[in-house]
């Protein structure tokens, strides 16, 4: 008799069949008849229930059947007398892999507070949330290689330690062979990279685009899907020091093809996890609601998570420029109240506040805000035509802001003129020598193209309702918590 995983056996496998389960006891509960033990194996997020008469275990085993402990069953699957379940297994036999002492083991059958678990996120996918989190991106993460796949697009890995820092942001770790305490020095005194293992100074990638727009001159369409790391002391509910980003690239694109890529990919793939994960997705809509009902009245949202994928999927992005966006802010309540954190004027980086009011107030839709001023953007950027109905010059970008979230989405049309992206490099400090293999792409056979960085964890907490971006990845990395 085969090992089954319990989602198999609960969906497909008749009664009377003779199945063994394997996996970890979440609840035992002892009445006058019966012992009746709740399993979960983790391959999905219903348990199976699996009942002994009374007197048919021995003392020693029933002892170690505790909720954390991993256990084989072996017995029939028979029609379930009680509520709550179809089906359940009639004890046979069982074996105890591993006992969990109950004294010790910190996970209970009773909700724990998330804070609570990001302390022991090793053992927190025990928990049902946290498979169902991991199920649910799991089944994201699947749906974006075959969207892309469909769409003839090639995966391509870029390098994950480099020399280029795509966003000059300087938000960047440092990976060296040098000795921090004593790191060789050039005349000028500064450390001399020149004795490093590659030569040069390099680091681990802040974004996978420049070389992805290497793939794109050569193969059309390419994407990428890999960490990305950022060294931001951000202590925020958004942002990761390790994360994945997913970042297509394609050669002929012009924004607009951009932004119809960037709509139809982020809802077709929450399309299919909310095919594909339907009883994780309801889980987690429950969870909400429950949490949602601690809140005050005006602060609870109007959509459940499932209505809120819904309507996400079904409803046209709102699209305009960040010069109407900047308007619309200005015009704001909030805005004229005083009540944005930070003030907002044409030129200025927009936060999440104000992504959060264009999207959850205004628009009452996910958004995508273009043609931002060239001075808060990155140098790749397309530069548009200047024009006096912009108090500035802009470039062809675009922010897809998605509600609680803010921006999910960065992307841009990218330089392809030669001489303007060198004047551009000047401009901000770059030296153009020093990413010579760039613009080797614009100095030879240079063409329109576009692409953009989708944050996976950002996406992950929209399709789970889920409100900290440290409770969507498995082993977050963040300011102090790399315990492993
Ligand atoms: P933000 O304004 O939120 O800091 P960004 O503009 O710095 O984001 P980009 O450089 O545009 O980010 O990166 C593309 C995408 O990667 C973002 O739209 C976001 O989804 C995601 N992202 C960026 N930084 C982080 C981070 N530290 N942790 C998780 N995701 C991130
Ligand atoms: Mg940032
Ligand atoms: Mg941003
Ligand atoms: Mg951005």
């Amino acid at each position: 008799m085969s090992y089954l995983p319990i989602q198999h056996v609960l969906k497909t496998v008749p009664v009377g069949t003779d199945v063994t389960i394997k996996g970890w006891v979440r609840t035992k509960r002892e009445s006058k008849n019966a012992v009746f033990i709740a399993l979960n194996d983790g391959s999905t997020i219903n348990n199976i229930q699996a009942v002994a008469e009374a007197g048919q275990l021995s003392e020693e085993t029933l002892k170690l059947v505790t909720t954390g402990a991993c256990l084989a069953v072996t017995g029939s699957l028979v029609e379930s007398q009680g509520a709550g379940q179809a089906v359940e297994v009639k004890i046979a036999s069982i074996q105890v892999y591993g006992p969990a002492d109950p004294d010790k083991y910190p996970l209970q059958p009773k909700r724990h507070s998330l804070e609570f678990l990001r302390e022991i996120a090793h053992l927190r996918p025990r928990t049902n949330t946290f498979s169902a989190i991991l199920r649910v991106r799991h089944a994201l993460a699947f749906a974006i290689h075959k969207y892309f796949n469909d769409n003839g697009f090639f995966y391509l890995n870029t390098p994950i330690i480099t020399a280029s820092d795509a966003e000059g942001a300087g938000e960047m770790f440092r990976v060296t062979t040098l000795d921090a305490t004593k790191p060789p020095l050039t005349e000028e005194g500064k450390v001399d990279y020149s004795q490093d293992f590659f030569g040069r100074e390099t680091n681990l990638t802040v974004s996978g685009q420049l070389e992805g727009e290497l793939g794109a001159m050569a193969l059309g369409k390419i994407y990428t899907f890999g960490p990305t790391f950022r060294a931001e002391n951000s202590n925020t509910t958004r942002h990761l020091a390790e994360f994945w980003m997913i970042e297509p690239e394609m050669a002929f694109f012009e924004l607009e093809d951009n932004m119809n890529l960037a709509e139809d990919f982020v809802k077709t793939v929450i399309r299919y996890a909310l095919q594909h994960c339907a009883d994780d997705l309801a889980f987690l809509d429950n969870r909400l609601k429950e949490e949602e009902k601690t809140k005050k009245k005006e602060e609870q949202s109007e959509l459940s998570l499932l209505e809120k994928l819904q309507f996400v999927i079904s409803n046209e992005f709102v699209r305009l420029t960040y010069t109407d966006a900047i308007e619309i802010l200005v015009n704001s309540k909030p805005a004229k109240k005083g009540q944005f954190q930070y003030e907002v004027s044409w030129g200025v980086d927009l936060q999440s506040e104000h992504e959060r009011y264009l999207v959850e107030k205004h628009f009452k839709k996910p958004v995508i805000l273009t043609n931002y001023p060239r001075a808060i953007k990155s140098f790749y950027m397309k530069q548009d035509e200047e024009s006096s109905a912009t108090p500035g010059p802009t470039v062809r970008a675009m922010d897809v802001l998605f509600p609680g979230i803010g921006e999910i989405i960065g992307g841009s049309q990218r330089e392809d003129d030669f001489d303007k992206l060198v004047a551009r490099m000047h401009e901000v400090g770059i030296e153009p020598e020093t990413m010579w293999w760039y613009l080797d792409t614009r100095r030879f056979g240079s063409a329109p193209h576009a692409g953009f960085g989708l944050g996976f964890e950002r996406l992950v907490l929209f399709v789970t309702g889920m409100s900290n971006i440290r409770d969507v990845i498995p082993f977050p990395r963040a300011p102090k918590t790399a315990e492993f």
